[in-house]
């Protein structure tokens, strides 16, 4: 087999063997086929497309290039939550609690945040003594007794994507749906879980804009979890906002502390009837949850946490069906056992449990500056991306992998789309220690946030769900 044909095979347009991928793959991780020759494949991939056996084959084939972790020996199914990404998204930090505390296993394997996005390992080295960097059996033993684990990436999970992903950047082709749907997928297939539920973002803060494609990504992700044998479903979900209303890594801990608590919120009766956002099709912000709307914490958030669970909890046949998983859900959070399943995973990973009871633990900026409406009217729209990277600005991100960034700073919302503000009322808190890029993240902020006389349409908060 010769690297020159695969290409040229691809540049025609012809679909390629199982064994012409891993000749490749293999070929790649071993050095013995150099990045200009990956690079036009890549490129003819761009242009021409994979199919869904040439996309599963690719995915399989990059999973197996390094470790593949074995959780058998943690008793029953495990569940991961993969999101594509986006701006204010703390969904782990809840889920892990809520998943554990109703009975369910979540065994995560982490990455780190790179640009606009923040990861999750970020957000939890955040929580003062807490580590990430566990061994195989630390992490499988903490998920066998408390339910929930998050471990970083060791550095032999998916050596191919690692090469893949570097030249794609430089090579102009990450934006293609099998090449993104392979890469993920690969990553989830070697972290052992038997359930996948994926968050496809969509919007101003997400790769895929348009609902439409972010559905397909979705369903090729989907596609290949279940012909590898792993359960898998997806939700595509909004992310023309930031999820939560924090950004920034502590604050964004703050907020999923804060909602497992159900800091404001005195009655969870809503929880029980979250079934008809999965059932009506339609998957409409609810007129119900309006009551919510001056709360602190973001309903959006702590919504789509309850139904990315009940789907992890299902699908781990922990619950029959999502009637019984919701009213299990509304209960650990009412009383309490949800935070209390957080406080465990963070004492077993060295950090301090108490930041559950009082969040002023968590590191916080020097300084907290209003950032008030440059008109008065509604906020309907918002450029994500451009919002995550004026936290950036301010530290709470990277531009490159050696960055180190400020736990403490960045910004809570105080407003979201389709809220009113007058001129000059606080649409956002920032969350300052280095003044050096404020004025820039302000404008940027500033600029990202557009203000009409109109109020917007009600938007969707999950346009589609797959299985
Ligand atoms: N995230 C990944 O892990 N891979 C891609 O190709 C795109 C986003
Ligand atoms: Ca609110």
């Amino acid at each position: 087999m010769k690297m020159i044909d695969i290409i040229g095979k691809k540049k025609n347009g012809s679909s390629l063997t199982k064994s012409e991928i891993e000749f490749f793959i293999n070929g790649y991780v071993n050095g013995k086929i150099p990045d200009y020759q990956v690079s036009a494949l890549c490129m003819a991939i761009w242009f021409n497309g994979m199919n869904s056996s040439e996309t599963a084959d690719l995915t399989l084939c990059m999973a197996e290039s390094g470790d593949m972790i074995d959780l058998s020996s943690i008793p029953g199914l495990k569940a991961d939550k993969h999101s594509t990404g986006g701006v204010g998204d703390t969904t782990t930090l809840i889920i892990g609690p809520i998943v554990a505390a109703c009975g369910g296993k979540v065994a995560k394997i982490s990455g780190r945040g790179l640009g606009h996005t923040g990861g999750t390992l970020d957000k939890l080295e955040s929580i003062p003594g807490l580590t990430i960097d566990l061994s195989m059996e630390t992490f499988k033993n903490n998920v066998s007794m408390s339910g929930f684990s998050v471990a970083g990436q060791t550095a032999n999970l998916v050596p191919a994507d690692k090469l893949l992903y570097s030249l794609r950047d430089v090579t102009g082709t990450v934006d293609n749906l099998s090449l993104i749907a392979s890469s993920i997928m690969s990553k989830k297939l070697a972290s052992g879980s038997d359930i996948i539920v994926l968050d496809v973002k969509t919007g101003t803060g997400a790769f895929m804009q348009e609902p439409e494609q972010a559905k397909e990504l979705a369903e090729q992700m989907v596609d290949i979890g279940n012909k590898s044998g792993r359960r898998t479903e997806a939700l595509v979900t909004d992310m023309n906002e930031p999820l939560g209303n924090a950004v920034g890594n502590a604050l964004e801990v703050k907020e999923a502390i804060d909602i497992l608590k159900g800091e404001g919120i005195s009655d969870w009766s809503f929880v029980r009837e979250l079934e008809e956002f999965l059932d009506e099709g339609g998957y409409h912000y609810s007129e119900k949850l309006n009551q919510f709307k001056n709360l602190s914490i973001s309903i959006d958030l702590l919504v789509l946490s309850c139904i990315l669970s009940a789907k992890m909890l299902v699908l781990s046949k922990v619950f029959e069906n999502y009637k019984e998983a919701f009213v299990e859900i509304e209960k650990v959070l009412s009383t309490d056992k949800a935070l209390d399943k957080f406080a465990e995973m963070i004492k077993l990973q060295g950090g301090k449990p108490e930041v559950t009871v009082n969040t002023r633990l968590l590191p916080e900026a020097a300084n907290i500056i209003p950032v008030k409406a440059e008109r008065a009217g509604y906020i309907s729209g918002i450029n994500t991306c451009e919002l995550g990277m004026s936290a950036l600005l301010l530290g709470a991100g990277r531009t490159k992998k050696t960055d180190k960034i400020d736990p403490a700073v960045g910004f809570w919302m105080k407003k979201r789309i389709g809220d009113y503000t007058e001129k000059s009322e606080e649409i956002a808190g920032f969350h300052v220690n280095n003044k050096i890029y404020f004025n820039e993240a302000v404008s940027r902020f500033q600029n990202a946030v557009t203000i009409t006389d109109k109020k917007p349409e009600d938007k969707k908060l999950i346009y589609y769900s797959i299985k």
